[in-house]
């Protein structure tokens, strides 16, 4: 990942004259590559009171979503249990109802990809295994 600096447009500020300092993550357009830019600005700067509201913004909203989840999942949880308790002989509502136990296990991080190899392998080994196909 390769760094950037700019000067904002909108208020001038530089390294040596600034009140804050916003480091944001993107891809360079050139070459595709991740790249980190350090802007600075004034305390006074409207760019940088657009970002301060944009970032309180998707906080609220983060958390909004955080706490929705977590009051809607047990529900949906217990609904895909009763589900696959009707469908034993499926591998499908097998594989389905481990990975919402794993995500509902912590609901503050995220079922890995290797994760659901370990579970789709099991559930749906490969042919010659005897998996119906
Ligand atoms: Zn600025």
């Amino acid at each position: 990942m390769s760094a950037k600096e700019e000067i904002c447009p909108d208020c001038g500020a530089s390294a040596m004259d600034n009140d804050a300092r916003i480091i944001t993550v993107g891809k360079d357009q050139a070459t595709g590559d991740r790249v980190t830019v350090e802007t600075w600005h004034h305390e006074t700067c409207p760019a940088y009171t657009v970002q301060q509201i944009l970032m309180e913004d998707g906080a609220r909203r983060a958390k909004e979503r955080d706490e929705q989840t977590k009051a809607v999942f047990p529900e949906i949880r217990a609904r895909v249990k009763n589900a696959a308790a009707k469908s034993t002989d499926s591998p499908f509502a097998a594989a389905l109802l481990e990975l919402v136990e794993q995500q509902g296990a912590d609901l503050g991080r995220f079922v890995t990809a290797d994760q659901w190899v370990e579970v789709l392998e099991r559930h749906f080994p490969p042919a010659g295994d005897g998996c119906p196909e």
